[in-house]
Parts: structure tokens; C-alpha cells; sequence
């Protein structure tokens, strides 16, 4: 069985972004189930020859902003369920919301190993500033990186490998 990892967050932080860049680094297999299209995308990846399954928990959601608190909250549920570790993604330019609180409450709850990860940090001058807040949600050290821009990203893999 390969282990699985799932990413979560409210709409917008870059979960899909950061799912296609780290299947795209080895795989491109997207399988979609059919009748949980709407809730999670899963795809196959590979970090210095270890492969894992990898889900979006937001799944295809043309319209992200439509998205409602009860469905993330159950894309929490799932991740909490399925995964092996958990990437919780926030978004570090528009910082802390109260979504991000509710997600973070989910996640501490559960006994997996969480990740916190701040997206969208493009800019290391001010790095330390744009992850400070998080630290108020209780999961460890925030790891900033840029999905779009690939920064950070393979580090980010290497401390995923950690929890397997
Ligand atoms: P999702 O709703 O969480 O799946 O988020 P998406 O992956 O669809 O990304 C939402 C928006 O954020 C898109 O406009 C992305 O281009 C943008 N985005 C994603 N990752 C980054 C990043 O690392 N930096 C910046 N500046 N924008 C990003
Ligand atoms: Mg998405």
C-alpha cells in the first residue's frame, strides 16, 4: 500500500497548484472516482523513489468561492480519515482567517501528523513576518512555499518522507 497524503484548505490557498506541481514531477496518473469528483482528486507522485498517493481534497470546484464551510469541513473529515500525513495549506498573502481556525481545530483534534504549510511566500525578505501569525493555530513551525513558483516545494517533500 502506498501511503497516502492529503492536502487541505479553504478555497484559494493553492491546493490545486500544489497538487499539480508535485504530481507533475513524476507522474501525471489522475484518476477520478467516479461520484467524489466533486470532492477529491487523486494522483500518484514520487520523492527520491518513494511513491505516494496524493489527494486534493478540493477536488474540481469551478467556481472556488462558491465553496461552503460544511464542504471543507468535510474535505477535513476525509483527509483526517484517509491520509497518512496531512499538508494543511494557508494562504500567506492574505493571511490568517477564521476558516484557517476551524480547519487547524479539525486537525489538532485528529492523530495525524499535520503539516502547515504558507503558500504563495515568493518573497524571502519578509518571509519570517508573512508565517509569524500562524503560529497562533497550534501546529508547529509554519513552512513557507511557493506552489506556483515550485519554491520550497522539494523541501517540502523531504520533510513529508519524515512522517512515512
Ligand atoms: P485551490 O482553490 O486551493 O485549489 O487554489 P488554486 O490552486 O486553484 O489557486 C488559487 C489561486 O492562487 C490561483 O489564481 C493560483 O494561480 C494562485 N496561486 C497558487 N499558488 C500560488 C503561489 O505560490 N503564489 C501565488 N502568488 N499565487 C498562487
Ligand atoms: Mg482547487
Amino acid at each position: 500500500m502506498k501511503p497516502i497524503i492529503a492536502i487541505v484548505g479553504r478555497p484559494n490557498v493553492g491546493k490545486s497548484t500544489l497538487f499539480n506541481r508535485i504530481v507533475g514531477y513524476r507522474t501525471s496518473i489522475v484518476e477520478n472516482e467516479p461520484g467524489v469528483t466533486r470532492d477529491r482528486i487523486y494522483g500518484e507522485g514520487e520523492w527520491l523513489e518513494r511513491k505516494f498517493i496524493l489527494i486534493d481534497t478540493g477536488g474540481i470546484e469551478p467556481n472556488s468561492e462558491d465553496v461552503l464551510l460544511k464542504d471543507i469541513r468535510w474535505q477535513a473529515e476525509l483527509a483526517i480519515e484517509e491520509a497518512d500525513v496531512i499538508l494543511f495549506l494557508v494562504d500567506g498573502r492574505e493571511g490568517l482567517t477564521a476558516t484557517d481556525r476551524e480547519i487547524a481545530q479539525m486537525l489538532r483534534k485528529s492523530q495525524k501528523p499535520v503539516i502547515l504549510v504558507v503558500n504563495k511566500i515568493e518573497n524571502y525578505t519578509d518571509v519570517e513576518m508573512k508565517i509569524f501569525e500562524f503560529y497562533e493555530l497550534g501546529l508547529g513551525d509554519p513552512f513557507p512555499i511557493s506552489a506556483e513558483h515550485g519554491m520550497q516545494v522539494g523541501d517540502l517533500l523531504d520533510k513529508v518522507l519524515t512522517y512515512l
